[in-house]
């Protein structure tokens, strides 16, 4: 085919309402008449997803997670139907599936499963037939035929997928922003589009909270090295290149300031300062299926410490319940939550040959009377967990620090 094939995965946002669908499929036609052939996958529009958790929660907060799915999974039937309906409309053949229906066969790992294979020969059949195949992000179907979701954002992740599965000649993501910055432009006008950024770098700031890409798809990207071009449905813009090895600006150390929100940190108080106590902690929370992610444990000077750690907010009550059964059975204190929190980084790979980067970072929080009440690091990143309020102040001011302000 002329032109080759083209995976193109379009955002809630971007199909937001009638017309920014109407708008999507007159890109996808332009595309289609040029002569590419076109699988497109689409999110649910708007907050739809979060509508219906938030339903969900007001019946059941802790409804069974098959049904979760269940439920989830409508957004993106109800936007890829009505954008083949739009592309339909213009005088292209076009047609739309679920993610079952083309063959994404996951684990039955409900609300973050993880695709196992990839049966794509209806999709092929269908593209054969010169037409533009829709196909509903973020889902899949379990091998015993339960529909699955791939966790938040993940019709990024059904999008590299397939163009993986379909050696497709280009995979591009569009979003409400035209690539990626070196911060999130909403927080920070001053934030830089970057031209190029490896999957590393993309893979630590998406980690870490930039939510435009979600990280399961950089990882799956960088595994078959599926290079990925992030830019607005809302322009015609060139947006961002995510690829293996990217061309640096000369000195430039950090690439990215990123936040997040959505950390809550536990506090185990009074842990037993012996051999397999927090072995059974995080055993017993791994086997709930908690993700912990920075855990802080002070040295005992009276053979009790307190213990620390966050989580995604969305298992905080999963956590509490756990941790306060684990923390009886080793003889522990109270168990304490803060929601109150955040999480600020700055992501370079940069930094592996720039010692000062730590240093930098505190002392800029410090000008600024942020408290930091916990710290981790990586290769190509450190995060501070601050007080939320401090949030915007910290990312301004570690931008501009950082000499990435424009
Ligand atoms: P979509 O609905 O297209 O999947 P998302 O809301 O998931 O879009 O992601 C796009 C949003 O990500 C942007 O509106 C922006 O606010 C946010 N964002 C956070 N960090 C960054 C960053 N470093 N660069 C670009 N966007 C970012
Ligand atoms: N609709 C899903 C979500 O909001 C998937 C996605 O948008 O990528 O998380
Ligand atoms: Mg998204």
């Amino acid at each position: 085919m002329q032109g080759g094939l083209i995976v193109q995965k379009y955002g809630g946002s971007s199909v937001a309402n009638i017309e920014r669908i109407q708008k999507v499929a007159e890109r996808i036609v332009n595309y289609k008449k040029k002569g590419f052939s076109l699988v497109v996958v689409v999110s649910a529009m708007a907050d739809t997803t979060d509508e219906l958790i938030e339903m969900a929660d007001k019946i059941n907060p802790e409804a069974p997670e098959r049904e979760m799915d269940m439920l989830l999974s409508t957004g993106e039937q109800i936007s890829v139907s009505l954008l083949a309906m739009a592309v339909h409309k213009l005088g292209v053949e076009a047609i739309s599936f679920t993610g079952g229906q083309v063959g994404i066969i996951t684990d039955g790992n409900y609300t973050k499963a993880r695709i196992v294979k990839i049966q794509a020969e209806k999709i092929r059949e269908e593209l054969k037939k010169g037409r533009v195949v829709i196909v509903a992000g973020f889902q899949g179907i379990t091998i015993a035929h339960d529909i699955t979701t791939l966790g938040r954002g993940g019709s990024d992740l059904t999008a590299v997928a397939l163009a993986k599965e379909l050696a497709a000649n280009e995979c591009e993501i569009y979003t409400d922003v035209e690539g990626i910055y070196t911060t999130d432009p909403r927080i920070e006008p001053k934030a830089q589009k970057i031209k190029m950024i490896t999957f590393d770098e993309m893979l630590e700031m998406a980690s870490l909270g930039a939510q435009v890409m979600q990280p399961r798809s950089i990882e799956v990207a960088k595994k078959f090295n599926v290079p990925i071009h992030v830019r607005s449905s809302f322009s015609q813009n060139p947006g961002t290149m995510i690829v293996k090895e990217a061309v640096k600006m000369e000195g430039a150390v950090i690439t990215g300031v990123t936040l997040n929100k959505n950390e809550a940190k536990i506090t185990i108080c009074d842990v037993p300062d012996r051999p397999g106590a927090a072995a059974h902690i995080f055993k017993e929370l791994s086997e709930g299926g908690v993700n912990v992610d920075m855990i802080v444990q002070n040295v005992s000077h009276t053979r009790k410490t307190d213990l620390s750690f966050t989580i995604p907010k969305a298992d905080v009550s999963k956590t509490i319940k756990i941790t306060k059964k684990t923390a009886k059975e080793i003889g522990a204190g109270e168990v304490l939550q803060d929601e109150d929190i955040a999480r600020i980084a700055v992501v370079g790979v940069g930094m592996k040959s720039h010692p000062g980067v730590a240093a930098d970072m505190f002392e800029t929080l410090a000008e600024n009377k942020i408290n930091i009440e916990m710290i981790s690091t990586s290769d190509i990143s450190i995060s501070c967990i601050i007080k939320k309020k401090f949030v915007e102040t910290a990312v301004k001011e570690l931008h501009e620090k950082f000499k990435l302000a424009k």
